[in-house]
């Protein structure tokens, strides 16, 4: 029973380990290598939470039976827990075997299964070259497999020592990472919002940046990623949201802060206490600041995700739904999650003036559907006077985009009061005549 998955009646981790001890003594005696695989499934996570525990399960019964289908008598399959899953088979010729077994496997996985189609993603170490005990095998297959994930889904990749470096880089980076904070090195910028009808800027989105001491400005798509993982994203999205309703403190009354918060700062159960201490520390009331979420909150508790968001709700927070259009189960989502707005992905507002007659009708197609639902719109990544125009016929209320970039918070501060100048002349120009 401790070596054995109950689910899929596969050998579990404990099961796996023994067996590789025993497979790298065999290896040591000489002649076969060992070939280790690990295994990603996409799209587990998703099934999971949008169809239910239940079908999740019998997903994984599903591939665990379609993966023994593969396999020799000398290979064992573990399910390591979720949906993470290892082969292991000893190999004489570890390129052509090793190769031809995930290839093996993934036509397996990618044949559609009841519930729609899956691709998997394979990791492959061979022992004795890439680790001489179970540890160092399963780490450079744990490599072997983020690297074939990145490099797109639905591929294999062997451990190369290269990998080694680029994991050194990482922890470099999740090093100094750790230290930004107390060093001043984080800022933001801020985005304007503006309504589509009047140009007139309605707030602005707050985007993180690093001033890295040696390697300059890091952009977030390349340490926000980095930073989730780690769980740095938590004091770092904290500093944010006070930084951000600080520098709100600033501008006049009317305009918002959007902040964007990654799914773990939702998961947390500190979140709406760092919120209210936010809004408390800032002086701003609570229906300025609008948090942008992407689908994948709701993907993992969502019982404790609504139960936040209610909570958030009632202390006057707003809500947006970020890049929506590129997640997997947008309407149901929309009917279950209480959003205030929907902010239309940038690709759509892109393919809207695009030359692909389909990606156009489609992306047009999004806009209306997502004006249609009655919440307010914002149009993400506008970057054309045709797009703007395509927009406003559309009915979308407010624009976002390069036509006005996100601009440090010196900037941005000067750009509201200047706003506010021609009613503050007009004021004083009024009294004057008085
Ligand atoms: P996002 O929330 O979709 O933010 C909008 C991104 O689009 C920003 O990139 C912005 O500079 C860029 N953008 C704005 N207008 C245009 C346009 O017209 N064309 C194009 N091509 N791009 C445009 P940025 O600042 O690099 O941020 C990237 C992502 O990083 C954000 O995407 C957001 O998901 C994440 N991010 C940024 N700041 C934070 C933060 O404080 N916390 C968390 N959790 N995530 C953040
Ligand atoms: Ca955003
Ligand atoms: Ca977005």
């Amino acid at each position: 029973m401790a070596q054995h998955d109950a689910l899929t009646d596969l050998p579990n981790r404990v099961r796996l380990r023994v067996r590789m001890d025993h497979a790298l003594a065999i290896t040591r005696e000489g002649g076969s290598g060992l070939a280790v695989f690990m295994l990603d499934l996409d799209r587990f996570k998703e099934v999971n939470d949008t169809l239910g525990h239940p079908t999740g399960d019998k997903l994984l019964q599903a591939v665990a039976a379609r993966l023994l289908e593969c396999i020799r008598d000398t290979a064992l399959i573990a399910r390591l827990g979720g949906d993470e899953f290892a082969v292991i088979d000893y190999v004489t010729n570890p390129v052509v075997e090793a190769t031809a077994l995930a290839e093996k496997i993934s036509q397996a996985l990618c044949r559609p299964f009841d519930l729609g189609d899956h691709q998997v993603t394979i990791g492959i170490a061979i022992a004795p070259r890439d680790g001489t005990n179970p540890d160092e095998i399963l780490k450079s297959a744990d490599l072997a497999l983020y690297s074939a994930k990145s490099g797109g889904r639905g591929s294999f990749r062997f451990f190369e020592p290269e990998l080694d470096q680029l994991m050194h880089a990482r922890r470099n980076m999740e090093r100094d990472m750790r230290d930004a904070l107390a060093k001043g090195e984080f800022e933001l910028h801020y985005q304007p919002i503006i309504n589509a009808e009047s140009g007139e800027p309605l707030g602005f989105e707050a985007l993180l940046r690093w001033h890295h001491p040696q390697r300059g400005l890091i952009m977030p798509a390349e340490f926000i990623p980095l930073a989730e993982e780690t769980g740095l994203i938590l004091p770092i999205g904290e500093w944010v949201l006070r930084a951000a309703c600080n520098e709100a403190a600033k501008w006049p009354d009317g305009l918002k802060i959007a902040v964007n918060l990654s799914p773990a700062q939702f998961r947390s159960k500190e979140l709406v206490s760092t919120i209210v201490g936010a809004l408390a520390n800032s002086g701003i009331v609570a229906h300025r600041l609008e948090l942008e979420v992407t689908e994948t909150i709701t993907m993992h508790d969502s019982e404790a995700v609504l139960a936040a968001l209610d909570q958030l709700h009632r202390l006057g927070v707003r809500i947006a739904l970020d890049d929506f259009g590129t997640g997997y189960s947008s309407l149901s989502l929309l009917q279950k999650f209480p959003f205030d707005k929907i902010k239309i992905d940038r690709s759509f507002v892109n393919a809207l003036s695009g030359a692909n007659e389909e990606s156009r009708r489609i992306a047009r197609a999004v806009v209306r559907f997502a004006v249609s639902l009655g919440k307010t719109t914002t149009a993400e990544g506008v970057e054309t006077e045709e797009q703007l125009a395509i927009l406003r016929e559309g009915a979308c209320a407010e624009m976002q985009g390069y036509f006005s970039r996100p601009i440090c918070a010196a900037k941005a501060l000067k750009m509201v009061r200047r706003q506010l100048q021609p009613v503050r002349r007009r004021s004083r120009d009024m009294a004057a005549a008085r």
